[in-house]
């Protein structure tokens, strides 16, 4: 039985016996708007949930961590959001993924959509240089993106304390590819006054845990395939 599989919890002597055999799973999210009803961390508890589930589930994962600030500028104009930037989160991703050679790999699990442009490009320029790294995202419906049912309901599943239901009302419910023109050019503002991107109505912790099991159960066997596969290959 393990100690602990949390960074937080561990010391350097305690990480050393266990790093060259182990992954490091590395919640990526942000600090953004999500709707009058939810808080602002939605993207990044979401991911330190799932890049935990990860941790417990396999003896060779511990679990850094998270990078609570992303890439937000969708979301500029709503207080709260705190927002570094797409050359900020490439750079933190490279830099963290190079001083993790303890390590035998990492595993970036990511809650935000906007980080995934600098994710990817992060991941390849780690890759060329030789590291093993698996980005991981969950995936959901183009219709309910942002502070909608899905992320309602996973909070209500995680944090249900947080959740003002009595305010969560439909944004701009059309679908993603609809709305990204939009989205680019002026941002989530001008298109969805509360900040919605869906509709959370109706919205429950059922729903959110049976989401959150299918997402763990998705995250569990793409880490089994990359990690089987990259065994071999990499350092
Ligand atoms: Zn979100």
């Amino acid at each position: 039985m393990r100690r602990s599989y949390r960074l937080d919890s561990l010391t350097w002597p305690e990480v050393a016996a266990v790093a060259a055999s182990s992954l490091l799973a590395v919640p990526v999210g942000s600090t953004e708007q999500h709707g009058p009803h939810l808080p602002l961390t939605v993207d990044t508890d979401i991911a330190a949930a799932l890049a935990e589930t990860l941790a417990r589930e396999r003896d060779d994962v511990l679990l850094a961590p998270a990078v609570s600030y992303g890439s937000s500028g969708e979301h500029a104009g709503f207080a709260g959001t705190l927002s570094v930037g797409q050359e900020a989160v490439e750079s933190v991703l490279v830099e963290l993924g190079r001083s993790a050679d303890a390590f035998a790999g990492v595993v970036l699990v990511s809650g935000h959509g906007g980080n995934a442009a600098p994710l990817a490009r992060a991941v390849a320029r780690l890759r060329r240089e030789g590291r093993r790294v698996l980005p991981w995202s969950p995936t959901g419906s183009p219709t309910d993106t942002h502070a909608g049912r899905t992320e309602t309901s996973v909070m209500l599943a995680l944090r249900p304390e947080t959740v003002r239901t009595h305010l969560a009302e439909p944004g701009d419910v059309r679908p993603l590819p609809e709305l990204l023109p939009h989205l680019r050019a002026s941002g989530v503002r001008a298109v969805s006054a509360n900040g919605v991107l869906g509709d959370p109505v109706g919205a429950t912790a059922e729903e959110g845990r049976r989401i959150l099991a299918a997402w763990s159960s998705d995250l569990l066997t793409a880490t089994a395939r990359w990690a089987d596969a990259t065994k071999t290959a990499a350092h």
